[in-house]
């Protein structure tokens, strides 16, 4: 199964176009970790994957958690007493602080500044501030933008709901010849941020595509979920499931200019986190390792030493260093179709590593085979033959039983896909012989 050819044969531009279209027509609606909102982004999602939904009561406990209640809003603003509207939900979502309770009341100006937010360093941009779990409401706006309200009264109306519902997720199950699991997973509860979500949902979702109807050694689960309280929800539900992923990664922030950051799992040495390095190394943009840390995105739930997952993160920015974070200017034009693009083939890249990733033994390992008598010592893909047979040998000289695929690329230095190609045409001339794959190489699924 080679996911990145069959990508590689399509054209990058067209592909980063309709990424970009997928996260634009996703990002006018108000996300939050319950809700329609996040309903309606599922329901999208479904039209391109076999997505199933699912819903969590209000109330129920997950690990040292429970499920919040439900939170809905149809109309905010702050107008002028019997005026016209100065803030308008209806204009940016994000003048609402997500999760405020329904108010509908008038007050002087002085009163009402205690709960207006603005960000004084970016003073066009408006911040994108929560309240889920202490009861409160507020608005977010630009700096600029609040300066410019006049003393006096003001009328102040959210029409918002928050009552007992449902917490929403959705999974897409990809069955695999194995039952051992990768894990896809991003979170879908921001507004309308589109590097910080909106990334990640879209490439997430055309990866499910790509890999849809393939023949895989592996099974793929994506989980599009509100940030941590989702992740929580699905652990808790999900304890047995959780010990069949052997690999996994978080999607998010992968839309924007910068290079790559691939934070790595808790593990630090997890397969995942080798092939991702290795990918990372040879993808031609710039990228950067990071440790594990217990701070961030849901890695942090899937990490956490009860699970001990190997989830690992895959960002370009990583989130809150760039000025951009969770502003009213990550959007649309934040990010960029290349980039998206990028990222999407950065992540078949790892698949494939994931899905070919095996041990070879060399069947004729007494000196070197004879390459010429089997017509193997000429370039078979135009690529130098010094190069290809180079590649060869290394494969040959490593191929003992005791190296996978993965170490050949990494010690040679060899992108993992000519190694892999290599193997197949050394397999063909009978020269090697695949190790039949037990579970994830060197791996120790589910790490409970
Ligand atoms: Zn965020």
């Amino acid at each position: 199964m080679a996911v990145l050819k069959e990508l590689d044969q399509r054209d990058a531009a067209t592909i980063g176009e309709e990424l970009h279209r997928f996260a634009a027509d996703l990002y006018p609606i108000c996300r939050s970790i319950t809700g329609d909102g996040m309903r309606r982004t599922l329901a999208m999602i479904q039209d391109r994957i076999a997505l199933q939904m699912f819903e969590e009561p209000t109330g129920t406990p997950v690990f040292d958690w429970t499920v919040p209640k439900e939170w809905n809003i149809r109309d905010a603003y702050i107008a002028r007493s019997g005026g016209k509207r100065v803030v308008d939900f209806q204009q940016c979502n994000l003048h609402v602080m997500n999760y405020s309770v329904p108010v509908h009341t008038t007050m002087p100006l002085s009163e009402l500044r205690l709960h207006l937010f603005t960000i004084p360093e970016h003073p066009d941009w408006i911040p994108y501030r929560t309240s889920y779990y202490k009861e409160g409401w507020g608005f977010c706006l630009a700096h600029n933008q609040m300066l410019a309200l006049e003393d006096g009264n003001y009328e102040v109306c959210i029409d918002s709901t928050l009552k007992d519902g449902h917490l929403t997720y959705g999974e897409c199950y990809l069955p695999g010849r194995s039952t051992d699991e990768v894990l896809i997973s991003c979170h879908a509860c921001h507004p309308s941020l589109a590097n910080d979500n909106l990334s990640g949902l879209a490439v997430a979702t055309f990866l499910a595509q790509l890999l849809f109807g393939q023949d895989l050694r592996y099974s793929y689960r994506f989980l599009f979920i509100p940030g941590t309280i989702g992740a929580i929800t699905w652990l808790a539900r999900n304890c047995e499931t959780a010990a069949r992923i052997c690999h996994g990664l978080v999607l998010t922030c992968v839309g924007d200019p910068a290079g790559f950051h691939y934070k790595k799992s808790r593990r630090g040495n997890a397969e995942i986190d080798r092939a991702a390095a290795h990918v990372l190394g040879h993808c031609g943009e710039s990228a950067e390792i990071l440790e594990f840390s217990p701070y961030g995105y849901d890695e942090r739930q899937y990490c956490s030493p009860g699970f001990n997952l190997a989830v690992g993160c895959l960002m370009r920015s990583v989130w809150g260093s760039f000025p951009e974070y969770h502003t009213s200017a990550d959007n649309l034009d934040f990010i960029r179709p290349l980039q998206l693009a990028g990222s999407l083939r950065v992540c078949a890249a790892i698949v494939d590593v994931l899905e070919n990733n095996r041990r070879y033994c060399n069947l004729n390992p007494c000196c070197e085979p004879q390459l010429g008598r089997r017509n193997l010592y000429r370039s078979n893909d135009g690529d130098t033959i010094g190069g290809e047979i180079n590649t060869r040998l290394w494969v040959l000289n490593l191929s003992d039983g005791e190296h996978s695929l993965l170490d050949i690329a990494e010690r040679s230095g060899l992108p993992f896909s000519a190694i892999s190609k290599a193997a197949e045409l050394l397999c063909e001339n009978g020269l090697l012989s695949a190790i039949p794959a037990t579970t994830a190489e060197g791996n120790n699924p589910g790490g409970r």
